[in-house]
């Protein structure tokens, strides 16, 4: 987020701390469900599709440095399974708690000492405007956590045949006599680790060796 960028009341990610007031020790509890924004969770790997719901549950409590916030966001991410390919669906409940700074509390409970530390924390302190906050950083954040890196259909999901791409979950007897096919393959490898040691010593050896084993 831009520290300077203008809060839009009407983004369901921002919230709106006028109600709470800033009596330390105020609090409020809030829920919504809001539409996912773009990219949320492992780009690329799994994640919550944009404006799937996520319901979002929200404790805010005043305290003298601003507002800490302590949530809940539930949503079901989609991705594939890391060995299988087959696309998976699972539920997803990520929990965050982040203080949002009042612009002005620097300047009350902070000695001014230490400056290397404050403007290294700067740099990831939220902060409310307008007695507004984004919670959009704060909830990725909690999101891309509380999924897996490496998603999977099922925990004993075989994978896929590294020889024809068959989902093994669905045969699991598949095989292939493929002994020899296998002995080729070692061979060829051993072949290849060899022409790597060439291509250390002189250039062109090292061209011939990319050459052979783009052919594979
Ligand atoms: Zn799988
Ligand atoms: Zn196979």
């Amino acid at each position: 987020m831009a520290p300077n960028a203008r809060l839009d009341h009407r983004n369901p990610l921002v919230f709106d701390t006028h109600e709470l007031g800033r009596r330390p020790g105020a609090l409020q509890r809030l829920s919504r469900t809001i539409d996912a924004p773009k990219d949320l969770g492992l780009v690329g790997v799994v994640g919550v599709p944009e404006g799937a719901p996520v319901e979002l549950d929200l404790r805010l409590e005043s305290v003298m440095e601003g507002v800490l916030v302590t949530g809940t966001a539930r949503a079901q991410a989609e991705g594939e399974c890391v060995r299988c390919l087959e696309p998976l669906r699972l539920d997803v409940e990520a929990e965050f708690q982040e203080m949002f700074s009042y612009p002005d509390a620097d300047d009350r409970g902070r000695p001014k000492a230490e400056p290397a530390d404050d403007a290294e924390e700067d740099e990831d302190r939220l902060f409310i405007e307008d007695g507004l906050f984004d919670l959009e950083p704060v909830l990725r954040d909690a999101v891309v956590l509380a999924l897996p890196m490496q998603p999977v259909c099922q925990d004993d999901c075989p994978g896929l045949c590294s020889e024809c791409g068959a989902r093994l979950a669905d045969d699991p007897d598949h095989h292939h006599d493929a002994v020899d096919i296998r002995w080729a393959a070692l061979q060829g490898l051993a072949g290849s680790l060899e022409d790597g040691e060439k291509d250390e010593m002189s250039g062109a050896d090292a061209e011939a060796g990319v050459d052979e084993k783009q052919e594979k």
